[in-house]
């Protein structure tokens, strides 16, 4: 079993959103959760020769694998968990976090001092998400804690996260955070503190909300060639003639077959009696299973591409088997590739067929991917 990543997907995907946000603004590529499935130590130089040199992670073992593999030639930003005997190393490595409370501000001082070297924050300011970031009053307290210890501080960012950019149900409230971040912004110029950067907009801001960008972006889902979701596809579309996506899916999931038989009449298939047989059937057993990531709700329901037919995973997913039919499927044999998610032919099994049938979005589908699987960089 192998994931394939295709480098030309992927300078593709970094080109168009360079295209939509303008030269000025800087893409940070987000990693977190293995990059998005792709492997972080996959994905990582593969974006790095692409012209990426900014990543963000969720947490400070993340930063630390992307630190390994950069080598210092790229930033590295922290948008979430560092434990509090990590900070001394973050601060140490030179990797820019978000300070999101006023207990985090103040240990990255107290690290910052006994180590003689500022700390890189990005002020991580409440504007509507209500799940981390200062609320305006610790904010006041904030600015006068890093304006009393000014030289113990790098002002990387002032930045917010949007509560659901990708549906237009949330117009409103993201019209409101965008405007409550300009407070912010103004608050801080108002001291005299200009941050290097103002970032609020992940990938669906970046398309859909242009006063949202400022001169940072952070994008996600869209650099592995999805899309939010289909409205922002939509929204993309506005005012362009055709439907094409311009967007190539980066990943191929790919297994094979393992042994093929026969079934009768009447037979049951795999744990317990949720397929029935109720002709004869040719079956063909691929190893992968939940424990891959291949979510067990796809049982009697998922699809995979073999001899370039659309075939169905019949009875329960496994821990690391399923069973296919491919009665109609021609010659199958050991050894055949079996597609579970990419092309074959002119077929295709998308994530986003996986989501429709059981609920699961792209990220949660992507991320859940094994970190077993071995990644292979194709072009
Ligand atoms: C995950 C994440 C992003 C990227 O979101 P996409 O929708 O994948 O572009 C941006 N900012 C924060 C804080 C995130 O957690």
């Amino acid at each position: 079993m192998e994931i394939h990543i295709s480098r030309s997907a992927v300078e593709n995907n970094l080109k168009l959103i360079k295209k939509i946000v303008g030269e000025n603004v800087r893409i940070s590529s987000v990693v977190k959760a293995n990059a998005y499935g792709h492997g972080i130590e996959t994905y990582v130089p593969v974006a790095k020769e692409a012209g990426i040199d900014h990543f963000s992670v969720f947490s400070y073992n993340e930063a630390i694998q992307v630190y390994k593999i950069t080598k210092k030639t790229a930033d590295i930003m922290i948008m979430g968990w560092i434990g509090t005997s990590q900070l001394k190393d973050v601060v140490r490595k030179g990797i820019e976090f978000y300070v999101f409370n006023l207990e985090r501000l103040n240990d990255a001082l107290s690290e910052a001092k006994t180590l003689k070297k500022p700390a890189k924050i990005h002020i991580e300011v409440e504007t509507g998400m209500n799940r981390t970031g200062l609320s305006k009053k610790d904010f006041k307290l904030a600015l006068r804690i890093i304006l009393d210890n000014i030289k113990h501080f790098e002002i990387k960012g002032l930045c917010s996260h949007l509560a659901g950019p990708e549906s237009i149900a949330n117009h409103v409230r993201v019209k409101n955070q965008i405007n409550t971040f300009g407070t912010f912004k103004a608050e801080l110029e108002k001291n005299g503190l200009a941050p290097e950067y103002c970032h609020l907009a992940c990938s669906a801001a970046a398309v859909c909300y242009p006063g949202s960008r400022h001169n940072l972006v952070r994008i996600g889902i869209m650099q592995y060639g999805f899309w939010s979701s289909r409205e922002v596809f939509l929204r993309y579309l506005h005012n362009k003639s055709g439907f094409d996506n311009p967007l190539k899916r980066v990943i191929t999931w790919k297994s094979e077959v393992m042994s093929v038989k026969t079934v009768k009449t009447g037979k049951f298939i795999s744990y317990g009696t949720t397929y029935l047989a109720s002709e004869d059937i040719r079956t063909a057993v691929v190893p992968v299973g939940y424990s891959f990531g291949y979510s067990r709700s796809l049982s009697n329901r998922g699809r995979v591409l073999i001899n370039g037919v659309r075939c169905s995973v019949i009875g329960l997913v496994n821990m690391n088997m399923i069973t296919i039919d491919v009665t109609r499927a021609g010659d199958v044999k050991p050894g055949d590739e079996v597609i579970l998610i990419g092309e074959q032919n002119d077929m295709a099994i998308s994530v986003d067929s996986f989501s429709e049938i059981t609920q699961q979005i792209n990220y949660e589908i992507l991320s859940r991917l094994s970190r077993d699987i071995p990644r292979i960089v194709v072009e």
